[in-house]
């Protein structure tokens, strides 16, 4: 027997100031988005933008729905709109955030499994990989540079030919 590990790396900016000016200005989008945000549910605002490679950025936000498994996450909502409409133009970042007035947020959130094998998807249709920013208002910034680094174990057909 073996044991193993994995480790995955991300980096960690204390306040959106020490971002590039590009990243601090797509979370600044993400955070527009939030005023989109149909969540009179859980009262938990996301907003997400995308950066794309023409230098277009796309705003999105969760969508909530009274039939609960109807709503939809921010990342979702955004990748299925680039997926739909701007597929040729390919991702290069996406910034998240979260805003409510129900507790105070000390750090970033993290996607959901079902958004990250959706950003999995992305990242295969473009052949290259989606940096992602999780940016906490008044708090940190987290970097994860590609969906490999959220999920090491990701499902990959090329898996099943070894
Ligand atoms: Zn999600």
């Amino acid at each position: 027997m073996t044991e193993r590990q994995i480790n995955i790396a991300f980096k960690e900016y204390t306040s959106v100031d020490e971002l590039s000016e590009a990243d601090k200005a797509l979370c600044l989008e993400a955070v527009k988005a939030l005023d989109t945000s149909h969540s009179p549910y859980s009262h938990f605002k996301v907003g997400a933008a995308l950066q794309l490679k023409s230098g277009k950025v796309l705003r999105a936000s969760n969508q909530e729905n009274v039939a609960y498994p109807s709503g939809l996450c921010a990342e979702r909502v955004a990748l299925f709109n680039w997926g739909a409409n701007h597929a040729d133009d390919a991702v290069v970042t996406m910034a998240v955030t979260a805003q409510t007035n129900d507790f105070e947020l000390l750090k970033p959130i993290t996607s959901c499994g079902a958004c990250l094998q959706v950003m999995a998807e992305c990242e295969k249709m473009q052949n290259s990989p989606l940096r992602v920013l999780l940016y906490c208002i008044n708090g940190p910034v987290w970097v994860v540079e590609g969906v490999q680094s959220f999920l090491p174990f990701l499902f990959f057909e090329d898996r099943l030919t070894h």
